[in-house]
């Protein structure tokens, strides 16, 4: 079976796969890593102390090369990308919070809040590359009611129903929740008959109060979050999950920001793939920190791989991390490089200097030069198989 044939994701057809770098070469010079390799050939989980030790590790390329070996023991060289849109309807927002760069408060000039119109429009425009996935966030509106954003889906869905729609992270549907006075269930299923497909990862930040009540005060706190996933991969969604860091938190914050996500994904399954997001400290009131680095980067990438045993997915989000490091992360346990994007604000207004977007080939270009094999998804993991003017999805 081949990956254009169906599901991405199958452990026994990953497992089999020729490639995965023995076990017998690994090599390191931190007498710490060696029993966690033995526990990671073992296929046995690893511990937060583990997970403490492989963040404090001088020697990186062993712990890239653990992580590498479970990337290849579950997807060989496929990497996937997808062909996908970027819509953030406003950057208006109550939330102020101190890591953001994109969010503006209501009467702010440099805030702006697109009607139904506008926003289908961005939909629109970029289409030609038959985009599979729409990617809707934004800022919490203090005067936008749910039915803006059911109205905005039904709508979406209307003039593109072949295109999935992801949209919302669990800090924006806790918050239409609270305003339509609805249980986050009754707004997720209110969302769903609208044409919402599945949810992004955003919001998750860091769990950790003592590090969330400075950098996102007014935020859900992360029990919450995790509250709200529960229920969307409950009534069936996938999700995906992040992790914002390089700004105030430390090594057990992030280990503690890992398992959490490990132990929902334990009980529920629901969570795709796992994104480690690096902060960007530009134009944020946290602009006094530094911005990290290449290393710090590859590391998040290959600890999430070694610590997030039941993920089946590394996104190595090329808008984040240059395509460069993204590249590399590819050989650091990160299997997959998110997509085209086509117009993105929230990095950018937080001084990101990536592009705005990239091609389907300029993608393909980069994984076929990291010696891996690209293979286009949808939003699910489904293989797309794509002739010059129409695309199928394998299911
Ligand atoms: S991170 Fe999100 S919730 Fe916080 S201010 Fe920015 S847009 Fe608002």
């Amino acid at each position: 079976m081949s990956a254009a044939e169906g599901f991405l994701y199958d452990r026994d057809m990953q497992a089999s796969t020729p490639g995965v770098e023995r076990a017998s070469a690994f090599r390191t010079y931190d007498p710490r890593l060696e029993p966690i390799a033995a526990k990671v050939f073992a296929q046995e989980r690893l511990s937060a102390d583990d997970g403490l030790a492989l963040y404090g590790s001088r020697d990186v390329l062993a712990v890239g090369w653990l992580a590498n070996h479970v990337r290849e023991r579950m997807h060989g060289d496929f990497t996937y990308f997808n062909v996908n849109r970027h819509i953030n309807p406003t950057n208006v927002c109550v939330a102020a919070c101190k890591l953001c760069a994109f969010g503006r408060k209501k009467g702010d000039p440099a805030g702006y809040t697109m009607t139904l119109e506008e926003a289908w429009q961005t939909a629109a425009s970029g289409y030609s590359e038959a985009v599979t996935e729409f990617h809707i966030v934004g800022g919490l509106h203090p005067d936008l009611p749910l039915e803006f954003f059911l109205d905005l889906i039904y709508g979406l869905k209307e003039r593109f129903p072949k295109v999935h729609i992801k949209a919302f992270t669990m800090v924006e549907i806790a918050f239409l929740a609270r305003r339509a006075k609805l249980s986050v269930e009754e707004t997720l299923l209110k969302l769903r008959e609208a044409g919402v497909d599945s949810m992004p990862g955003g919001g998750a930040e860091i769990f950790a109060p003592r590090v969330r009540s400075i950098i996102c005060d007014h935020k859900i706190d992360g029990e919450e979050w995790l509250q709200t996933a529960r229920t969307a991969h409950i009534l069936g969604f996938k999700t995906n999950a992040t992790m914002l860091y390089g700004h105030i938190e430390n090594d057990a914050d992030r280990v503690d920001h890992l398992l959490k996500l490990r132990a929902l994904q334990d009980e529920t399954g629901g969570f795709q793939a796992f994104i480690p997001l690096a902060f960007h400290p530009e134009n944020t009131a946290l602009d006094h920190l530094p911005a990290t680095t290449g290393l710090t980067d590859i590391r998040q990438i290959a600890v999430g791989r070694l610590l997030l045993d039941n993920f089946p997915h590394i996104k190595a989000y090329w808008q984040m991390m240059t395509p460069k490091i993204a590249q590399i992360a590819l050989r650091f346990g990160a299997d997959d490089l998110d997509g085209t994007v086509i117009e993105e604000k929230i990095y950018h207004d937080a001084g990101a200097k990536t592009p705005q977007g990239m091609t389907r080939k300029e993608l393909c270009r980069l994984i076929t030069e990291a010696g891996r094999v690209p293979v286009e998804r949808d939003t699910l993991y489904h293989a797309v198989t794509r002739t010059e003017d129409s695309f199928t999805v394998a299911v």
